[in-house]
C-alpha cells in the first residue's frame, strides 16, 4: 500500500517535461535533448551519429545517464528538427510519438556472459516494439521504466514500474514498482504479459483521476495493477525477493559465454566526448550501454582485446576497479543548471586527479545546489554546493 504521503502528491497539477529527443529541454548552456537507447544496445552506426550530432550540433560531448540513455547538451535553438531527422535516419528514433516513454533497462550481458537464465535481448526488442506498436501507450509518462533482468539481478532492483525478472529457465515474475506481483509467466509469454501491465498502469492511472508519473504514485498501484491482470496469461506463485541492483557495474575483460571477450569501461563521470563515440565504434558492430556509466565493447576476438583496451584506456576510460572514478557521480551542475552555484564536474574531476576527495574517499554524489538530482543508488555521501563552498552531507 502507498503511504499517504505518497499518494498526497498533487500529481494532477504536475507537467511532465522530461525531455526527449523530440520535446527538448532548454538548459542554461542551451537545448537538453535525451535520446532513448532501448535495452541499452547502440549499434555502431548509430554512436557514430550521436557524436556527429554532438560535436556538430551540441557542446561536443554525449550525457550517459542512469537508464542508460544518452543526452546531447548546448543545443543550439533552431536545431531540433535537424537532429531528430539525423536520430530517425540513424534508426534512433522509432516512433516520433512514443520516443519518450521508450525507457527499456536490460541486464548487461545477457546472452553472452554466464549469470543470466534467459537471454534478454529479444525481450527488449520485442518490448520496444511493442510499445510504439500501440497508439495508447504513447500517453505513458516519461519517467515511465521497464526492467529486463534476466536472473542475475543487475537492474530488477532498479526501480521499474513494469519489471521481468527470470526465476529460471522456464519461468518469469513480473514485478510492479519494483517489487514482486506474484505473477509467474513462462519466458515466451513474458512481453506479452509486461505489455499488458504496462497498460494497465494507464488505465488505473486515468481511473485515479491522476496525472501520476510512476506506479508507485498510485493509490493501491501494484495491487490494482495485479487486479486488472486477472485472466491475462500467466499464474500465481509465492513471492520472491527482488535482489538489490549492485552498486556499479563490472569493468575489465569479461570472459563470454562463447569464448570471445566484453570489455567493459568506465566512463568518468558519464560524459563521454565525440571522440571516445567514435573511437568505441570503431572496435565493435554494437555497444551496450549501461545503468552505471559504463560500456560494453562485446565479441572481441583474443587478437583484438589487448588493443581495444589500451585505445580505450588512452582515450580516459577507466578498467580498474579500485579507481576512484567508480566513487563519483555528479548532477549537470554549471554551465548546464541555471541553478548550479559550482562546476560540479570540473570540481569532482580536480579532487578524483588530485587524490583530494573529501569524505575520506567514500562513495560520492556532487551536485550544485540542496537540491540534489540525480542521486544514484549506493552513494554514502552528498558534496553540496553551497555559496561558502561545498558542505559534506551524510545518509
Ligand atoms: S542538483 Fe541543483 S544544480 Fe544540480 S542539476 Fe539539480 S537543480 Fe541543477
Amino acid at each position: 500500500m502507498n503511504s499517504a504521503a505518497t499518494s498526497a502528491i498533487p500529481t494532477r497539477t504536475r507537467i511532465d517535461a522530461c525531455p526527449g529527443a523530440l520535446q527538448t529541454h532548454p538548459a542554461a548552456d542551451g537545448g537538453l535533448a535525451r535520446v532513448r537507447v532501448s535495452g541499452g544496445s547502440l549499434r555502431a552506426g548509430q554512436l557514430r551519429a550521436l557524436a556527429a550530432a554532438a560535436r556538430e550540433l551540441g557542446n561536443g560531448s554525449l550525457e550517459l545517464t542512469s537508464r542508460g540513455n544518452v543526452q546531447l547538451r548546448g543545443l543550439a535553438v533552431g536545431t531540433e528538427t535537424e537532429l531528430g531527422d539525423r536520430l530517425a535516419a540513424a534508426g534512433l528514433l522509432p516512433s516520433a510519438t512514443h520516443e519518450r516513454v521508450r525507457n527499456v533497462l536490460a541486464s548487461g550481458l545477457s546472452g553472452r556472459t554466464a549469470g543470466g537464465h534467459v537471454d534478454v535481448r529479444p525481450w527488449a526488442a520485442a518490448l520496444d516494439a511493442g510499445l510504439c506498436a500501440d497508439a495508447s501507450l504513447a500517453g505513458l509518462p516519461g519517467r515511465y521504466l521497464a526492467t529486463l533482468d534476466d536472473g542475475r539481478g543487475d537492474v530488477a532492483g532498479l526501480g521499474g514500474d513494469v519489471g521481468l525478472l527470470a526465476l529460471s529457465p522456464t519461468s518469469v515474475a513480473l514485478l510492479l514498482a519494483g517489487r514482486d506481483s506474484g505473477l509467474r509467466v513462462d519466458p515466451a509469454g513474458a512481453v506479452v504479459l509486461a505489455l499488458a501491465a504496462t497498460r494497465a498502469f494507464l488505465a488505473e492511472r486515468d481511473a485515479q483521476g491522476t496525472g501520476a508519473w510512476r506506479l508507485a504514485e498510485l493509490t493501491d498501484g501494484r495491487e490494482q495493477v495485479t487486479a486488472r491482470l486477472s485472466g491475462q496469461r500467466g499464474h500465481c506463485g509465492r513471492p520472491v525477493g527482488v535482489p538489490a541492483p549492485p552498486v556499479n557495474g563490472p569493468v575489465g575483460a569479461l570472459p563470454q559465454l562463447d569464448g570471445r571477450t566484453a570489455l567493459a569501461a568506465l566512463v568518468p563521470l558519464g560524459v563521454l566526448s565525440a571522440a571516445q563515440a567514435e573511437l568505441l565504434a570503431g572496435l565493435a558492430p554494437e555497444v551496450e550501454l549501461t545503468p552505471w556509466r559504463t560500456v560494453v565493447v562485446p565479441d572481441l576476438t583474443e587478437d583484438t582485446v589487448d588493443d581495444a583496451a589500451v585505445d580505450l584506456h588512452r582515450s580516459g576510460m577507466v578498467f580498474d576497479e579500485a579507481s576512484p572514478w567508480r566513487l563519483v557521480t555528479t548532477c549537470a551542475g554549471r554551465p548546464g543548471c541555471a541553478k548550479s552555484l559550482a562546476d560540479v564536474r570540473a570540481d569532482a574531476a580536480a579532487a578524483v586527479v588530485g587524490g583530494t576527495l573529501p569524505a575520506g574517499g567514500a562513495r560520492q554524489h556532487w551536485v550544485g545546489c540542496e537540491r540534489g538530482c540525480g542521486r544514484p543508488h549506493g552513494a554514502a555521501v552528498d558534496v553540496v554546493a553551497t555559496p561558502a563552498g561545498y558542505r559534506i552531507g551524510r545518509d
